[in-house]
């Protein structure tokens, strides 16, 4: 996805690959990116915290959210991080969900992002986890509701990872039954499989609008794009990209960040991307 909007944007001497990064020796590798070259970084699982902790700046987001997924490497050292999971979230609904019902399923790093971006979107909030403790800490520490069973709302999204590996199981683990699935206007599945998700099948089966979770991973890649080459992301060219190479799961550590070319970007345990010949 990344390497397409690369070159759709002519920026051929750019390279975007991956850079497995052990958490034991992560901000060593990633101090080191922007000496070699790279401009910036794509950062997944397991390594969003500490990203955040070692940029020298944070935007207000990434420091809420606790994470951070887009690093940007300056000319004088200085290591920029960003959280683009929670506007690309809202950019994926294309429409404000101000004054709109959320119910968000789950209570890790996804919904986070997730429930940030919709509160202060402006939408009202209910936070459901199975395992109710996690919600209840969350609901308090962003200030909104958590709940104890689903409630009617007008935007479902599903942070969980259920649906990733055993679709059967999906209406067993989650506090929805496809039949209540038409209470919702928008289902969201932050989870994405080749040939779509249970939940989602389900919804768009019942008339609701559906967003999957390819559709929000292009939407952030395209404002990390963005934050390392100041251009506008070609999001069509992205969007067909990750749509053809879809048969790997989203947050997959093996999809490759930007960096610059001599040498450029890397994916420390995500991503990273610059101009220059890495990746
Ligand atoms: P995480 O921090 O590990 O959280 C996992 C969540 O799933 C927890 O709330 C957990 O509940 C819940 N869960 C796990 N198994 C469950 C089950 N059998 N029944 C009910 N709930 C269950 O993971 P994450 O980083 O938030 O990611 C969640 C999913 O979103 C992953 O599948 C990932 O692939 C996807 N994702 C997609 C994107 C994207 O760009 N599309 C970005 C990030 C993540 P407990 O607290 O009770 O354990």
């Amino acid at each position: 996805m990344q390497r397409a909007a690369l070159a759709e944007l002519g920026l051929r001497d750019w390279h975007y690959q991956l850079l497995p990064a052990p958490p034991d020796i992560f901000g060593e590798i990633v101090r080191g990116l922007g000496p070699a070259g790279f401009c910036g970084a794509n950062v997944t699982i397991p390594h969003k915290e500490a990203a955040l902790a070692l940029a020298d700046a944070a935007t207000d987001r990434a420091r809420a959210i606790g994470a951070a997924n887009t690093l940007v490497f300056h000319e004088d050292g200085a290591i920029h991080a960003d959280n683009t999971d929670a506007p690309g979230l809202i950019a994926a609904l294309g429409a404000s969900p101000a004054g709109r019902e959320a119910l968000v399923l789950g209570a890790g790093g996804s919904a986070r992002a997730v429930i940030w971006a919709l509160r202060e979107a402006g939408a009202h909030v209910a936070v459901w986890n199975r395992t109710a403790e996690r919600a209840q800490a969350l609901a308090r520490e962003f200030g909104v509701a958590s709940a104890a069973i689903s409630a009617p709302a007008d935007i479902l999204v599903n942070c969980t990872s259920v649906g990733l590996r055993n679709s059967s199981s999906t209406f067993k683990d989650l506090p929805v039954s496809p039949e209540s699935l038409d209470t919702y206007a928008t289902v969201v599945d932050l989870v994405y499989r080749d040939g779509g998700t249970e939940l989602l099948h389900e919804a768009s089966r019942r008339g609701c609008a559906v967003i999957d979770g390819l559709e929000i991973l292009v939407q952030q890649g395209a404002l990390s794009l963005e934050a390392w080459t100041g251009l506008p992301a070609p999001i069509a060219v992205m969007r067909e990209a990750a749509r053809r190479g879809s048969q790997r799961p989203p947050d997959d550590p093996r999809d490759p960040s930007p960096q610059r070319s001599q040498p450029g970007p890397s994916d420390p345990g995500g991503a990273g991307a610059g101009p220059g010949d890495a990746g």
